[in-house]
């Protein structure tokens, strides 16, 4: 059986998932705040234990490195790469039935800051299918950072200040990476800066950057998007606004929010990746969460049996595999 309801509850094996409540212990796939509670335990990658410590204050924890199976509770379980943040990990679980994979937020391809998605074959998966929908098809990530780069270039050669909105944890240090890697100087928010020390702890290589100190800075300055409005950032004369996001898809709806520039650097799977993914998981059962129920629909119609996991609903795993 296995529960959904403000996180995952697999009774076979006593595991809670990424629960928003408050658990005894509880598997974290990665350290995003949506993924995390102040849980008496976690069990996540060295990577996942010290950014969800950074933001939420000392837990214990129980470190399982990529790929080192666990025995727990008559079963066991590794973790492996997810490819969305650093230390971010799906989960494969193995009982004497069912081999059963929860990916958490994943993404497909190369990133500058976190090691590739596996791909593990199991009887069941359940998968976060946040862009699920047809019309979200990513262009390539290498050119889309071309553009990304040539436009904060062009911005600073125009004697403008470029403004680079990324989330605090994963999409900035990706950012600082890739602007590093063209030769442009960065400067970083406080929170940024902090998170970043953590990724190079762990051997992540960003390149040069510094800390904003609220004055004038060279080159291209990254903020997580909440701080657009703050005093000191509207105060800043010539500025160009860049947002870094999957939902840069919807175009021009930024302009409303005065966003110059949207590039679509995501940190997960559009569409085409998600079906792709499935395709080489090959499950037998597909459970979707976080994302558009209509994706379920069109994994029926490519022949899969998929269902979308409503909020406070069991499922009985046992029975859900049909025969092959
Ligand atoms: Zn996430």
């Amino acid at each position: 059986m296995i529960l959904h309801d403000k996180g995952l509850y697999y009774q076979g094996i006593d595991l809670w998932m990424d629960s928003k409540r408050i658990k005894p212990s509880c598997y974290i796939s990665h350290a995003h705040a949506d993924h995390t509670a102040k849980h008496k335990r976690i069990i996540c990658t060295p990577e996942t234990a010290a950014l969800t410590c950074h933001r939420l204050g000392n837990l214990g924890v129980n470190r399982v490195g990529y790929d080192q199976w666990v025995a727990s509770n008559g079963a066991r379980f590794k973790l492996f790469p997810a490819g969305h943040i650093l230390g971010s990990s799906q989960i494969l679980i193995e009982t004497d039935h069912i081999r059963l994979v929860y990916t958490g937020d994943f993404r497909l391809g190369h990133s500058r800051t976190c090691l590739p998605a596996g791909i593990e074959q199991c009887d069941i998966l359940v998968m976060e299918t946040t862009y699920g929908a047809p019309q979200y098809l990513f262009p390539r990530r290498e050119e889309t950072e071309r553009e990304f780069a040539a436009f904060v270039l062009e911005a600073i050669n125009n004697r403008r200040k470029p403004i680079v909105m990324a989330y605090t944890l994963g999409k900035a240090q990706e950012a600082i990476a890739i602007l590093a890697s063209f030769g442009i100087d960065v400067t970083v928010e406080r929170d940024i800066y902090r998170i970043a020390k953590i990724y190079e702890r762990f051997g992540i290589k960003l390149g040069k950057y510094s800390m904003f100190n609220g004055g004038p800075f060279e080159g291209a300055l990254i903020i997580p998007p909440h701080m657009k409005n703050f005093k000191n950032i509207a105060a800043i004369n010539n500025k160009v606004l860049i947002f870094l996001s999957g939902w840069g898809i919807d175009g021009g709806a930024w302009n409303f929010h005065g966003i110059d520039r949207a590039f679509l650097i995501s940190d997960h799977c559009d569409y085409e990746s998600l079906v792709k993914y499935v395709e080489q998981v090959n499950p037998k059962r597909i459970f979707t969460l976080h994302g558009f129920e209509g994706f379920a629909q069109e994994l029926r119609s490519l022949g899969y049996d998929a269902v979308t996991m409503k909020p406070g609903k069991e499922y009985n795993l046992s029975e859900s595999i049909r025969p092959s």
